[in-house]
């Protein structure tokens, strides 16, 4: 089968949206801000949004199964305190969760946490943990930068992470590393913020010895690990000058790269350089890069077509990067397929 690890709730119906303008609007003017509750979506709506959208495209490119969390742009946790960010997660997990139950053959959830800047990530574990038991995801998006293009939190190896690996190890839960939209002029969100976060989170963890500390732990850099792969010798020569074992035995038990790199090049550099233990599928679809591509008349975000092309892949490799790597690295991911007979 064929495993997307990276799909986003982007097509939520626009009462959604409407939802999340009212809170920012109570921000200013209490009078403004919504009840939770005051958010009524169908489920008929739900169907709609992902059967016109996401499921076809699924069927179109042959692809089984996604990782489904909510928007990572509207995660927008530089916005608001705490509890804007608690009540905006609860909203968006639940949904991707009602996604799950309505397709349980198509999607299985990955939960956003209630991050706020300057406020210690510890206070993510009651919707972490009723995501994991409630909801049964798979996996979390761990954002790290809340502030939204500042960087004003410590680096991922940081201690006051801590709480959230502990959570992630005993849930035998994997991280993707995914920043929010961008609210510094400099950084484009999709185009800058997103690749400088995936590039800046690996190289905390070469410059820590974070996996010492937790030897199971597992973070997914996703859009093909930023400049990650395109300058790997850059990255080994400074493990070196650090006295850092060999990038292999240094990160690569606990870091894994996606395929959501939109052209056959990019794929070809990342399937070269990185080991194919390390290379999850993912497309990421109806996300960042939604046009198609005139040198090629396919969808960029159609990423299945790079992998199948590359003639770096055997097929036992292809089967690790679709389907293999993805129970390994997403335990409960394996599970919930098993438990299905699949
Ligand atoms: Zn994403």
């Amino acid at each position: 089968m064929i495993i997307d690890i990276h799909g986003h709730y982007t097509t939520a119906p626009k009462a959604l949206e409407d939802w999340r303008a009212r809170q920012i609007a109570g921000l200013t003017d209490p009078s403004q801000a919504p009840k939770a509750s005051d958010l009524s979506i169908s489920d008929d709506a739900l169907i709609e949004s992902i059967e016109t959208n996401q499921l076809a495209k699924m069927r179109e490119r042959g692809l089984d199964l996604t990782v489904f969390s909510p928007r990572a742009s509207f995660m927008a946790h530089h916005i608001g305190d705490f509890q804007t960010s608690a009540t905006w997660a609860a909203i968006c997990n639940e949904l991707c969760h009602r996604v799950a139950r309505l397709f349980p053959d198509h999607f299985i959830g990955a939960a956003m946490l209630p991050q706020s800047p300057g406020v210690d990530p510890k206070t993510c574990l009651p919707e972490l943990e009723k995501c994991v038991t409630e909801y049964g995801v798979v996996a979390i998006n761990l954002n790290p930068d809340p502030s939204g293009g500042h960087w004003t939190s410590p680096p991922l190896s940081d201690r006051s992470w801590y709480p959230i690996y502990e959570a992630m190890v005993a849930y035998d839960l994997p991280a993707m590393i995914h920043v929010s939209t961008s609210c510094n002029a400099c950084f484009h969100t999709t185009g800058a913020h997103y690749l400088n976060a995936d590039t800046t989170a690996f190289m905390q963890c070469l410059t820590s010895d974070l996996f010492k500390d937790f030897p199971t732990l597992k973070f997914i850099i996703p859009h093909g690990g930023g400049a990650v792969p395109y300058h790997w010798g850059r990255f080994r020569g400074l493990a070196q000058e650090l006295k850092k074992p060999q990038l292999r035995e240094h990160l690569l038990h606990n870091i894994f790269f996606d395929t959501c790199v939109y052209h056959q090049p990019g794929i070809d550099l990342l399937t070269t350089v990185i080991p194919v233990d390390n290379i999850l599928f993912a497309s990421e679809m109806i996300g960042a890069v939604r046009g198609i591509d005139p040198e090629t008349g396919h969808a960029y975000d159609d990423t299945r077509r790079y992998i199948d092309a590359t003639l770096n892949l055997s097929d036992e490799d292809r089967f690790k990067v679709y389907e293999g790597n993805a129970r390994r690295v997403y335990p409960r991911l394996d599970r919930a397929l098993k438990a299905k007979g699949r």
